[in-house]
């Protein structure tokens, strides 16, 4: 099995540690992973704020800006051909799922997606009755703010995020588009705050099966991602077990990701999340 970090960011992230990037790949070297993949939040589009109606400083945080894009593309491919002889560097977006921007999110992998070898696709932001946006994951607040009526009952809340990955999954993003589903369960990144069930009832699981049966048909990957076991409010991985039963039984294929905005992120859990993993696949047998 190779040992890969498959999802990592990088000191340009505007909601990082804009720690160096070279260091986080020297301790992937380090830590003796074969591949690390550098996956950066993409830009937002550009008229996503008339649609948004969360704190500004969320949005304008959460990806590149236009003009690092370039510079992005030139500190990877830097440090890919630089460590070529330690670690093999795939170079990527991660790409915001936005339900009414999928044209946008085409056009600029269109543009930039020769340079990447690896995409992903996450979904950050819901949008409430009204249409309009609000973040999942910048803060308690903003998630109560725009979905105060669904966290009671929350299965509601778990439907609309897991219906917009679904949607996530089915998008077609041309050539470049994404080939791994990322955190599915972001939902839950605030359970312990709110009180939330851990399981999803069964109209969200059959929502989890046919996600499932959308990636196997299209090819895509989930993103076995331990950041959320460091999460203050969190204290699970994502997707959590529940999810990865499901996608172990479609035969859809589990990649790690630490998530890494700092150096000490890179690798975090591997080993906790690998063995887990082979523990799970043997049960689903
Ligand atoms: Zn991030
Ligand atoms: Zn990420």
């Amino acid at each position: 099995m190779l040992k890969i970090d498959g999802h990592t960011h990088t000191e340009l992230c505007p909601h990082g540690g804009h720690e160096s990037t070279r260091a986080m790949v020297e301790r992937a070297i380090e830590l003796g992973f074969d591949e690390y993949w550098i996956t950066e939040h993409a830009p937002m589009p550009k008229d996503f704020v008339q649609r948004f109606a969360g704190p500004a400083d969320d949005w304008q945080t959460e990806g590149l800006s236009w003009e690092q894009v370039d510079d992005y593309l030139n500190l990877a491919e830097q440090l890919q051909s630089e460590y070529a002889d330690q670690i093999k560097i795939s170079i990527g977006f991660e790409i915001e799922y936005l339900a009414g921007f999928e044209e946008t999110t085409h056009a600029f992998l269109d543009q930039y997606g020769k340079k990447t070898q690896h995409n992903i696709l996450s979904v950050h932001y819901l949008q409430d009755d009204q249409g309009k946006f609000w973040g999942i994951d910048y803060s308690t607040d903003e998630l109560q703010a725009g979905f105060a009526d669904e966290l009671k009952p929350p299965q509601l809340l778990y439907q609309r995020y897991l219906k917009t990955v679904l949607a996530s999954a089915r998008c077609d993003l041309g050539g470049f588009g994404p080939d791994r589903l990322c955190h599915l369960s972001l939902i839950k990144k605030y359970q312990d705050y709110f009180g939330l069930p851990e399981a999803f009832d069964q109209s969200c699981q059959r929502l989890i099966d046919e996600i499932m049966a959308t990636a196997c048909k299209r090819q895509l990957s989930l993103d076995f991602n331990s950041a959320g076991f460091y999460k203050k409010y969190c204290n699970d991985f994502y997707p959590g077990s529940q999810i990865v039963l499901a996608a172990l039984k479609a035969g859809v294929p589990l990649i790690f990701g630490s998530d890494a905005h700092s150096v000490d992120e890179v690798g975090r859990g591997w080993h906790g999340m690998k063995n887990f993993l082979k523990v799970l696949d043997t049960l689903k047998r």
